[in-house]
């Protein structure tokens, strides 16, 4: 049962004493998904490819609550380094409870634009690098099997998909295909690995500032244009991704297995039949 000391920042740490992994974890979603995991108790491990010094900087913020956090490069499309990335996280920590497959990019194009390497590249990262750290994960989850004091369930894998996952986007057939994909696998997932208790689930952001989709949001005209696709009218905030992956990794959602969480202010709702149709 959580204390009131146990609290930080307003939030009960409803994850003490797991061990988690954020992939991408230096750069928009990524970092404040981490340092939520942190805030509720988690140790964590900060994913990079790219730019150490950011992810250094996600590691101390994770520290000051008192958990243990380390940075750690890897590219997850590449499975050595996948595998040797859960490896050194089970030497280090003892295990894992909690994977957030977070890293994704964007190569976009018009489909008669688009180079096989802009179509494998977004493949190899949204949707390879997904299965490669889900399988690491759950291996280990399933080596251990549920520790009760920790945990109810055996382990948990969070996606992070798009809501591409079930919206068509022109000019960018890579990544809505990377995102139906990650739909589907989750679900198989979810399907196949819940009899061991294992919990696999995603989160579906709507538009969340980051820069990923800095075109989107940098300008006024830009912003005003993406709202009209938000019924709740704000672009979303990292941390609005961060609160449901911490949520959907909890036992708070124990009951809660192949799901997709669309975090989204409404963009799903098809807001262009608000007025009509
Ligand atoms: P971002 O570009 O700020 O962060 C992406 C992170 O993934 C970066 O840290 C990047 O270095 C990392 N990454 C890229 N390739 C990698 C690789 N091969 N190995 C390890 N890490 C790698 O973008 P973001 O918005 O924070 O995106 C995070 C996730 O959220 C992505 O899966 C993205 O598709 C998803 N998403 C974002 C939005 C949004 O509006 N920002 C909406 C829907 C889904």
């Amino acid at each position: 049962m959580a204390t009131a000391a146990d609290k930080d920042h307003g939030t009960v740490q409803l994850l003490k004493g797991q061990k988690a992994l954020v992939t991408g974890a230096n750069s928009g979603i990524g970092p404040a998904t981490a340092v939520a995991l942190g805030r509720a108790g988690a140790d964590v491990v900060v994913n990079y490819v790219v730019g150490a010094d950011e992810a250094e900087k996600v590691v101390a913020q994770i520290k000051d609550f008192g958990v243990r956090a380390y940075a750690h490069e890897a590219d997850v499309s590449d499975e050595d380094q996948v595998v040797a990335m859960v490896a050194r996280m089970v030497e280090e920590f003892g295990t894992i409870d909690i994977m957030v497959a977070n890293a994704g990019l964007q190569r976009d194009a018009n489909v008669t634009e688009m180079t096989l390497a802009q179509w494998q590249k977004v493949i190899d990262v949204n949707l390879t690098g997904q299965f490669l750290c889900a399988r690491e994960a759950a291996k280990e989850f399933i080596r251990r099997g549920v520790v009760e004091e920790v945990s109810r369930s055996a382990g948990k894998i969070v996606c992070m998909s798009s809501v591409h996952q079930i919206i068509p986007w022109s000019g960018h057939v890579n990544y809505a295909s990377s995102k139906g994909g990650v739909g589907m696998m989750m679900q198989t997932l979810a399907q196949e690995l819940a009899p061991h208790r294992i919990r696999v689930n995603a989160i579906a952001p709507g538009a969340i500032r980051t820069p990923i989709n800095r075109d989107a949001w940098s300008t006024p005209e830009a912003e005003a244009d993406l709202l009209r696709l938000i019924p709740y009218r704000r672009v979303g905030d990292p941390d609005d991704i961060a609160n449901a992956v911490v949520a959907v990794a909890s036992d708070l959602l124990d009951y809660v297995v192949g799901t997709t969480l669309y975090v989204d202010g409404g963009m799903t709702l098809f807001p262009g039949f608000a007025t009509g149709g």
